[in-house]
C-alpha cells in the first residue's frame, strides 16, 4: 500500500521552512529575487514537482557579490565572540527546524529521514563547535633575535567566501563551512547544487531570520541558485576569496586550475572510492554491518560510501555468503518511511549511469553475487529506485578505479596485509578507507606511514559518516581540502606575522649592518 506524502507531513514542513511552489532563488541582503531561468525541483522519492525556482543570471550575481562586500566591511569589525553569538542563535533556530529540515532533505534528495536528521544534527554540532571556537581563534607569539622587539603571528578575515556544494548534502556541507566561515568574519555566498535547491533556500530562510533578528547586516549570508554558469563566475571572481567546492573529481579539475590561476584560495572536497579491508582477524559480525551500511546508505551517494571490500582469502567466502544473505534483507523504499533502509537514486541520470557501471564491469569480467536493476511499478514511480548490488572483482578493473555515485559494492581477494594496503591505495581518490581487525599489529600499520594513503583512516568502523571534531577531507584526487573540525578554521584566515620595536633604535635582522 503506498502512502502519499501529505501521510508523512512534508507539505506542512514546506511552509514551516517558507518554501512556496515559486521561489526567487537569490537571496541578498535580506531580499529575494532571481531574472534567470526556471528550474524544477523533482523528488526522485515519488517523481512529483515540490516546487519551482527562477536561477540566478549574471547580472543578479553582480548584486550578490556588491552586497557581500559591504557586509563585510561592517561583520570583520565585529568581535570574533560576538559573530560566534550569532552562531550559537543560528544553532538554536537549527534545533527547532531540525524536523522540518531532515524531512526537505530527505523528499529532495531521497536519503532516509533519519539520514536527513542526521544531516541537521552535524549542523547543529558544528554551531556548538564554532562558538567555542570564536575565542580560540590563537596565533603564536615567538621569540624575536633582535632585543627591544615582540613578535606574534595573528589571523584575519579572508572576505567572501564562495561555497559551491553537491547535491548528496544538500544542507551539512553548507553550514560546515558558513558556521566557520562567519566566526572568523567572513561573508558567505552559497551556490547550492541545481539538483536540491528549495534545501538551499530553506537554509537561507532560517539564517535570514536570525540575522534580521540582530539587525545585521543581510549580506553576510547570501544565496544563489544557478548551475555550472553562476559556479565558474564565481570560481573566476577575484572578489571571492576563497572557493570552498564540493562535488565530482571532474568539475573539482576545472574549479582547482581556475582558482589557482588567479591565485585564489580553494578547499576541495572532491570523489572518493572506498575500501574496508576485511582481515582473518575481523569481528565479522560488527564488519558486516559497517560494510552494508557503508555501501548501501544514502543509496551509495555519499562521498565516503564504501565501494570495495578487500577480503583475506580464508574468509571471502564466508563473507561473501554473509553479504548475500544481508542484501537479501535490504528494504528499498520511500525514504520517508523508517521502515526502508534505502531510498532512491537522485535522478534519472544517476540511474542510467549505475546500470553503465553494471555493464561495464561485467563486460571486464566482474562476477555479480547479488545482481542490480532498476525496480518498477507501485511506490517506485519515479523511476529511482535501485537495487544494490555486489560484484567479484579486481582492483585494476577500470570501472573498480571510477567512483560510481551508486549502491555497488566491488568484493576482491588478498593474501597478505601488505598486499591489501597496497590494493586499497591503489586508486585515483584518496577519501576514506578502514581496516577490520582485532589484532592491534594490524591496525597500526593500516596506520602508520606504510598504511592507508587516505585523509580518513579507520579501525573496526566503516569508511561511511564522520564526526564534526576531526578534519575531514582527502588527498589526491579527492583534492587535498579540509573541512570541519581541528584547526581546519585557519583556512578560512589569513595569516599576518608581526614584528614591534620597542626600542628608539633600528637593529636589521640577521645581523645586517645599515649605518647611514
Ligand atoms: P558535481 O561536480 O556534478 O556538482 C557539484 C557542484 O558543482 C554543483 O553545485 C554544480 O552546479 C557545480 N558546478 C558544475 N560545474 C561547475 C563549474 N564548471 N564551475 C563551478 N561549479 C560547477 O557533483 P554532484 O553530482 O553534485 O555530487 C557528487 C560528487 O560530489 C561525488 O563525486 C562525491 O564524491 C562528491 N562529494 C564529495 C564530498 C567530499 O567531502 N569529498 C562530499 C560530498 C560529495
Amino acid at each position: 500500500m503506498s502512502q502519499s506524502i501529505q501521510d508523512f507531513g512534508i507539505e506542512k514542513s514546506l511552509s514551516n521552512l517558507g518554501i512556496s511552489a515559486e521561489n526567487k532563488g537569490v537571496s541578498s541582503g535580506g531580499k529575494y529575487f532571481a531574472n534567470g531561468d526556471l528550474l524544477e525541483s523533482y523528488s526522485p522519492t515519488d517523481g512529483k514537482l515540490i516546487g519551482k525556482v527562477t536561477t540566478a543570471n549574471t547580472a543578479d550575481y553582480d548584486q550578490v557579490i556588491e552586497t557581500a562586500k559591504k557586509a563585510y566591511v561592517e561583520f570583520r569589525q565585529i568581535p570574533a565572540p560576538k559573530r560566534g553569538e550569532l552562531v550559537r542563535q543560528f544553532g538554536l533556530k537549527l534545533r527547532e527546524y531540525k524536523d522540518d529540515l531532515g524531512k526537505l532533505v530527505s523528499y529532495e534528495m531521497g536519503k532516509s529521514f533519519q539520514e536527513g536528521l542526521g544531516e541537521v544534527q552535524e549542523m547543529i554540532d558544528i554551531c556548538d563547535y564554532a562558538v567555542g571556537l570564536s575565542r580560540q581563534l590563537h596565533g603564536y607569539t615567538m621569540h624575536s633575535e633582535r632585543p627591544g622587539h615582540r613578535m606574534y603571528e595573528q589571523y584575519h578575515p579572508l572576505g567572501i567566501i564562495g561555497i559551491i556544494s553537491a547535491f548528496n548534502f544538500p544542507v551539512a556541507v553548507w553550514s560546515w563551512n558558513t558556521a566557520l566561515a562567519w566566526i572568523c568574519g567572513n561573508v558567505t555566498i552559497w551556490k547550492p547544487s541545481e539538483k536540491a535547491p528549495l534545501c538551499g533556500i530553506a537554509c537561507q530562510n532560517i539564517i535570514t531570520e536570525v540575522l534580521k533578528e540582530n539587525n545585521l547586516p543581510e549580506g553576510i549570508s547570501t544565496m544563489i541558485v544557478g548551475d555550472h554558469v553562476i559556479g565558474d563566475k564565481m570560481v573566476n571572481d577575484k572578489n571571492v576569496a576563497l572557493i570552498s567546492f564540493t562535488g565530482s573529481t571532474k568539475v573539482g579539475r576545472i574549479v582547482g586550475t581556475n582558482v589557482a590561476q588567479r591565485f585564489g584560495k580553494s578547499i576541495l572536497e572532491l570523489g572518493g572510492n572506498n575500501a574496508i579491508i576485511f582481515t582473518e582477524n575481523a569481528d565479522l559480525n560488527m564488519s558486516i554491518i559497517g560494510a552494508v551500511f557503508g555501501a548501501v546508505g544514502t543509496a551509495g551517494q555519499r562521498c565516503t560510501s564504501t565501494r570495495r571490500l578487500i577480503i583475506h582469502e580464508s574468509i571471502f567466502e564466508d563473507v561473501k555468503n554473509r553479504l548475500v544473505k544481508a542484501y537479501g534483507q535490504i528494504k528499498i523504499g520511500n525514504p520517508l518511511d523508517e521502515n526502508n533502509h534505502v531510498g532512491p537514486l537522485i535522478d534519472q541520470q544517476a540511474v542510467q549511469q549505475y546500470l553503465d557501471s553494471i555493464e561495464k564491469c561485467k563486460k571486464e569480467g566482474g562476477k555479480f553475487v547479488v545482481e542490480g536493476g532498476v525496480l518498477e511499478g507501485e511506490n517506485y514511480e519515479s523511476g529511482c529506485y535501485v537495487k544494490p548490488c555486489i560484484a567479484e572483482v579486481e582492483n585494476s578493473y577500470e570501472i573498480v578505479q571510477h567512483e560510481t555515485f551508486a549502491p555497488i559494492l566491488y568484493i576482491m581477494k588478498y593474501k597478505t596485509l601488505d598486499e591489501a594496503i597496497a590494493m586499497q591505495n591503489d586508486v585515483p581518490q584518496g577519501l576514506s578507507s578502514a581496516i577490520m581487525t582485532t589484532d592491534m599489529r594490524q591496525a597500526e600499520l593500516f596506520l602508520s606511514q606504510n598504511g592507508s594513503d587516505c585523509g580518513i583512516a579507520n579501525v573496526n568502523i566503516g569508511t561511511s559518516g564522520a564526526e564534526i571534531g576531526g578534519a575531514f577531507g582527502g588527498e589526491k584526487e579527492t583534492g587535498g581540502g579540509r573541512e570541519s573540525g581541528s584547526d581546519v578554521w585557519k583556512y578560512y584566515m589569513r595569516r599576518q606575522t608581526n614584528t614591534i620595536n620597542y626600542t628608539d633604535s633600528l637593529p636589521l635582522a640577521q645581523g645586517i649592518k645599515f649605518d647611514l
